[in-house]
């Protein structure tokens, strides 16, 4: 899963220093007036690219926002190796109240949708699956 420590190609455990240098060396590289080398990160846009690296440096330049991402990283990739997809749903595509197959809906919440950078996985709140939300 792709994060906002990959986008800006630094370490999860980077110094608020290392992470603002990081920011720098990637939206050089990404902008489009400046750049000859987006296609480091898949083949994204560069107008979308230079979205996720300022975002990125919008949760990691933060403390608080970077610890609540933090958490929801570590969350994220337990649910990884541990969940049963049970949909997979486009975030354009997505519902107030996505249903699950067992009659119930999953469990959306503001910072899921607000983090997605590649996917993010959401429990159903009434069952054992996991729903898998693409950007
Ligand atoms: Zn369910």
């Amino acid at each position: 899963m792709k994060s906002y420590y990959t986008i800006l190609g630094c370490p999860d455990y980077a110094q608020p220093a290392e992470i603002k240098e990081a920011y720098f060396r990637q939206i050089r590289s990404v902008h489009p007036d400046k750049n000859s080398n987006v296609e480091q990160l898949d083949d994204v846009s560069s107008e979308h690219l230079v979205t996720l690296v300022t975002k990125a440096w919008h949760v990691l330049r933060d403390t608080h926002l970077r610890e609540k991402y933090d958490i929801w990283l570590r969350e994220q990739h337990l649910k990884e190796t541990r969940s049963v997809i049970g949909e997979e749903v486009k975030l354009s595509e997505l519902e107030a109240e996505e249903p699950c197959r067992c009659g119930g809906f999953y469990d959306i919440s503001e910072t899921d949708l607000d983090q997605i950078v590649d996917f993010a996985l959401i429990d159903c709140a009434h069952c054992s699956l996991t729903l898998k939300v693409f950007a």
